[in-house]
C-alpha cells in the first residue's frame, strides 16, 4: 500500500488520512461489547482500503488477539511485516484454493481453515513436509451457502479425518466456525436457523473428541446486535474501520465507533462558465446558469464509483456539492454555484461527518452499494496517510 508520512495537510493531489487512534478506540469499544470473546480484527484487502499493516498492529496495541484475513498470501504478508509474531498475535486466513502455500502457513503458525477434504489432504502434506503440525480450523456452512462443510455426511468425514490426522500428530484442531448470511438484517429468520445449526455442528464434532481452542461465527452485524453469537471470538472487519455494516443496523455513533478513513483532494481549477455549459464526457449535466465549476482531481481509477456520477456528495468550502455528469477515470467536477474558492481548496469526499462531511454511507446510497465497498476501492494511487500512530 501506497504509505506517506506527510503530514495530512500537505498539498496532495489526494489522501486517505487514517485515524489509527479511532481504529484503536473501536477496537476497544468492541472488546467491550463482546466482553466474554476474543477479538479478530479482519484486515483483509489491505484491512478494507486502510493499509494492513498499520491497521493490524495499531488492532493488536488495542487488545486484538486475532488477526484474519481471506488469503493466505495476506496472512504471511502479516508475519512478515515485523512485530506480529506469532506469541503476539495469532493470525487466520480461509480463503484457500488448491496448491496454495500450505507450508510456509504452517511454518509461519499461521490457523488455516479448512472446509473440505482437498483441503485437509494438501495441509496434512504440508505438515508432514514441515514437520510441525498445522493449525486447522474446520468451517462449517450453517446455511451461507458459500465456503464451508456441508452438515451431515461431509461434516462426519471431514471431522472424522481431522481427528485421524490429529492423532497422527499431524494437525491440531484449533478452531470451530462458520460465517452469516443475514446477520445485517436484523430478526431475519436464517440468523435463528444458523445459529441453531452452528450448536448442532459443534456438539457433532466435540463429541467425537475436537477440542477447539476457539468457536465464532460472529462477523460484525452480530457482533453489535447479537450476543448469543458472540462464542469464543468475534470476526470484527468494517465496525473496526468505525463504519456500520448497514444502517438498519445503526450508526457507528450508536455503537461507540468512529470512522477511521476521510478521503480529501485537493481542487485543481475553478472557472467561470455560462448557462447551458454541458460537463463531462456524455454530458449528462449541463449548467443551469452561469456558475462555477470545480475540478476534483480523483476518479474511478482511484476508486470513486461511476456509479455515483450525479450523485456524489462532496463538501466545499463548509457546502455540499454534488457531482455534476458523469465520475471520470482520473477526475470529477462540482458546481460550486458561483462560488470561487481558490484552486488548491480542500474537497472532503468522506469521513466521520462531524465536521459537516459526507460519509462512506452517503457514497454508498448515492452509487447504490454498500459502505465496504466504498473504503475497500480506494486505489493505490491514492496515499494513506496515518495520523495518531502512537498509541
Ligand atoms: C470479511 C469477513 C469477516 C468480517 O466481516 P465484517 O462484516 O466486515 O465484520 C468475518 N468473517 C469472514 C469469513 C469474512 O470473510
Amino acid at each position: 500500500m501506497n504509505e506517506t508520512a506527510t503530514a495530512p495537510t500537505a498539498p496532495l493531489r489526494a489522501r486517505a488520512e487514517i485515524d489509527l487512534a479511532a481504529l484503536r478506540a473501536n477496537v476497544r469499544a468492541l472488546r467491550a461489547l463482546a466482553p466474554g470473546a476474543q477479538l479478530m480484527a479482519v484486515v483483509k484487502s489491505e484491512a478494507y482500503g486502510h493499509g494492513a499493516v498499520p491497521c493490524a498492529r495499531a488492532a493488536v496495541e488495542a487488545g486484538a488477539g486475532w488477526l484474519g484475513t481471506a488469503t493466505p498470501e495476506e496472512a504471511l504478508a502479516l508475519r512478515r511485516a515485523g512485530g506480529l509474531t506469532p506469541e503476539r498475535v495469532r493470525i487466520m486466513c480461509w480463503l484457500w484454493t488448491p496448491g496454495g502455500p500450505w507450508r510456509e502457513a504452517v511454518e509461519a503458525d499461521i490457523d488455516v481453515s479448512v472446509s473440505g477434504m482437498w483441503a485437509l489432504e494438501e495441509v496434512t502434506a504440508a505438515a508432514r513436509a514441515a514437520g510441525i503440525p498445522a493449525c486447522v480450523q474446520l468451517k462449517a456452512d450453517t446455511g451461507l451457502g458459500r465456503n464451508g462443510c456441508q452438515p451431515g455426511d461431509d461434516w462426519a468425514e471431514l471431522v472424522g479425518e481431522a481427528l485421524r490426522a490429529e492423532a497422527e500428530g499431524l494437525v491440531h484442531v484449533t478452531g470451530l466456525w462458520s460465517h452469516f448470511a443475514c446477520a445485517d438484517e436484523p430478526g431475519h429468520p436464517s440468523i435463528a436457523a444458523q445459529l441453531t445449526l452452528f450448536r448442532e455442528m459443534l456438539a457433532y464434532a466435540e463429541g467425537q473428541g475436537v477440542r477447539p481452542e476457539v468457536r465464532h461465527i460472529a462477523n460484525s452485524p452480530a457482533t453489535l446486535t447479537l450476543p448469543e453469537a458472540h462464542f469464543d471470538l468475534v470476526r470484527t472487519g468494517i465496525a473496526v474501520y468505525g463504519i456500520s455494516p448497514s444502517p438498519e443496523v445503526g450508526t457507528p455513533a450508536d455503537f461507540g465507533l468512529r470512522p477511521v478513513m476521510t478521503l480529501a483532494a485537493n481542487i485543481a481549477l475553478v472557472k467561470r462558465v455560462p448557462g447551458g455549459h454541458g460537463v463531462s464526457y456524455g454530458h449528462h449535466y449541463t449548467t443551469p446558469g452561469e456558475t462555477t465549476l470545480g475540478l476534483v482531481p480523483v476518479g474511478y481509477a482511484d476508486g470513486i464509483p461511476r456509479h455515483a456520477s450525479g450523485t456524489g456528495p462532496v463538501l466545499v468550502d463548509g457546502k455540499w456539492r454534488t457531482v455534476a455528469g458523469r465520475v471520470a477515470m482520473d477526475q470529477f467536477v462540482v458546481d460550486l454555484g458561483g462560488d470561487e474558492p481558490p484552486p488548491g481548496t480542500e474537497a472532503v469526499l468522506f469521513g466521520p461527518g462531524d465536521r459537516g462531511e459526507p460519509t462512506a454511507e452517503d457514497w454508498a446510497q448515492a452509487a447504490g452499494t454498500i459502505a465496504y465497498e466504498i473504503v475497500t476501492r480506494i486505489g493505490t494511487r491514492v496515499p494513506r496517510v496515518y495520523v495518531n500512530a502512537s498509541p
